[in-house]
């Protein structure tokens, strides 16, 4: 699990009312509140909080936080299988049966070794999609059935490491939230900074991926928000101790897909339940899961669980607090797409507009469709990669490059398994996309898992899979411009150790 993380505890407080006497590892009350305008040098403090108040918010480990839950859970009955990856979608005609795991022990041949396992069909009267952020099995379920929202999804790229700095530096509960630099007008995002107990820092940075820029580096950006002054001198003599990359959707209401069909729902930031104005998504995932029980539990005992009775979970969704939270930021992220300060003005005018923004004004096309070529970019064929926005002077203190973050990610894969990146051809990255976008791959891939490496023929370069680097953010299912890179489940258990995030 990865996330900032600041709780709205609204989600916990209606699954179980009393998780203050249960223990709950929520502790962490936020105490102060900022947000800053940046410019290169200075910074510009916001006397409004707006939608990005925290009062009666929490700083959370979620890694803690959802062990905890699963302990509660285990507690009921529930039975949860760790280490399992759902690699397909059971139909029967149009209606989801259940969900295929992966076979374990295929070599990186794609034979079988001496500890080969199957996969197993796990089948249910219900099933419920909670794959989060662009979820494999969700991406098919939305596809083969057609349910897409009525705008493309639209997504963002969270890059977060937690410090260890002097304990007096920061207080616990205090939360920065950051615009301006070194975002420019055309791109989406902001950085944000949570206190933690003990001297620990959580900070990251989103950015939306739907930039134009095609040399645009989110990770990059991150190493120059932390050379900010503001953010520099908070982490002055500390230590980075962990890493980590996930993508956000950001599409808001519209872009939520249809989420229930014949046999299953579809929950969380899989369906994109997610408040891309306040920067959380943790509460609207609990929120939409209890949904999806109560309308599924409804169905299993009626002995229907076709889509015309899960299409409760609808009706609960728009009478409830899921609706009313984002339907007045629905046009947020796409306002943002004419620039920063028309997204900020829809923004600040939402509580009068109730979220209302002219149509003309709004973006609607998916993110990877608006990077530019290279050439209409920089109006040059041939613009220096490191002479853009892309040099930041590593100093391994403050900034660090890919290979050393996802060091600090734990990330973790048997190397003798099959890619989990499948690219549907090879020759596109060589040819076409080098010479229109510069292979955006190797910057927008937060951990080095996409190289252009000399293929010996002089001039010539290779798309090289460095795929056990893969933190599992899926941008590159995301943000390719081709659309032929495609994020698969590798062996169960491989994947990123998100220990203390
Ligand atoms: C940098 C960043 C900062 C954020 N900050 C905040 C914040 O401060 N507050 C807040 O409320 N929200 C925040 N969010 C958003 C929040 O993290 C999400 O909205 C929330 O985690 C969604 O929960 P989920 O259970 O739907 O999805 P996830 O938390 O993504 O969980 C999905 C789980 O499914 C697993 N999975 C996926 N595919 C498979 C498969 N095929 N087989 C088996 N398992 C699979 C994944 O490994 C993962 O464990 C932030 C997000 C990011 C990236």
């Amino acid at each position: 699990m990865l996330s900032g993380a600041v709780l709205d505890t609204s989600g916990l407080d209606e699954l179980l009312p009393d998780w203050k006497t249960r223990g709950a590892p929520v502790e962490t009350p936020v105490r102060g509140d900022r947000i800053y305008y940046l410019t290169e040098r200075s910074r510009l403090r916001s006397p409004f909080t707006g939608p990005l108040s925290n009062h009666g918010n929490y700083v959370i480990s979620l890694n803690r936080f959802v062990r905890w839950l699963s302990e509660q859970a285990e507690a009921e009955g529930i039975d949860i299988f760790t280490g399992f990856a759902g690699t397909e979608v059971l139909f029967e005609g149009d209606r989801v049966i259940g969900v295929r795991t992966g076979d374990r022990g295929i070599d990186k041949h794609g034979e079988r070794k001496g500890t080969f396992e199957p996969g197993v069909d796990i089948k249910a009267a219900v099933t419920i999609f909670a794959d989060g952020v662009r979820g494999n099995l969700t991406k098919t379920l939305i596809s083969k059935l057609h349910l897409d929202g009525s705008v493309p999804q639209r997504y963002a790229i969270g890059i977060k490491e937690l410090w260890e700095i002097p304990p007096d530096r920061v207080s616990p509960g205090s939360v920065v939230h950051t615009m301006g630099y070194p975002l420019r007008t055309e791109e989406f995002g902001g950085g944000f900074i949570y206190g933690l107990p003990e001297g620990r820092l959580a900070i990251g940075f989103v950015v939306g991926l739907d930039y134009r820029d095609p040399l645009f580096d989110p990770h990059m950006a991150f190493q120059r928000f932390k050379q900010h002054p503001l953010v520099a001198e908070m982490l002055r003599g500390g230590q980075m101790t962990r890493y980590g990359a996930k993508a956000l959707p950001e599409g808001g209401w519209h872009a939520i897909p249809r989420c229930y069909v014949d046999g299953a729902l579809i929950v969380g930031d899989a369906a994109g339940f997610m408040n891309s104005m306040r920067l959380k998504g943790i509460h609207l995932a609990m929120k939409s899961g209890i949904c999806a029980a109560d309308a599924a539990f409804d169905a299993v005992r009626s002995g229907d669980v076709s889509a015309s009775v899960l299409a409760t979970f609808q009706r609960m969704v728009n009478a409830g607090s899921l609706r009313r939270e984002l339907y007045r930021v629905r046009n947020v992220h796409q306002a943002f797409g004419a620039g920063l300060f028309a997204g900020v003005a829809c923004a600040g005018l939402a509580p009068v507009t109730g979220g209302w923004w002219p149509r003309g004004l709004l973006s609607s096309e998916a993110g990877h469709e608006r990077m530019a070529r290279l050439a209409r970019y920089y109006r040059t064929e041939h613009p220096d990669p490191d002479g853009t926005s892309n040099a930041v002077k590593v100093d391994r203190r403050v900034t660090f490059d890919k290979l050393t973050n996802v060091h600090y990610s734990g990330t973790r894969h048997d190397e003798d398994q099959p890619v989990h990146l499948l690219v549907a051809d090879t020759d596109v990255c060589r040819t076409r996309c080098r010479e229109e976008y510069g292979n955006p791959c190797v910057r927008f891939c937060p951990a080095h898992v996409y190289e252009m490496v000399d293929d010996g023929t002089g001039d010539g370069r290779r798309l090289q899979i460095n795929a056990s680097n893969c933190v599992h953010c899926k941008t590159c299912d995301i943000m390719d411009p081709y659309q032929i890179i495609t994020w698969v489940p590798p062996e169960g258990g491989g994947g990123p150790e998100y220990e203390g995030m």
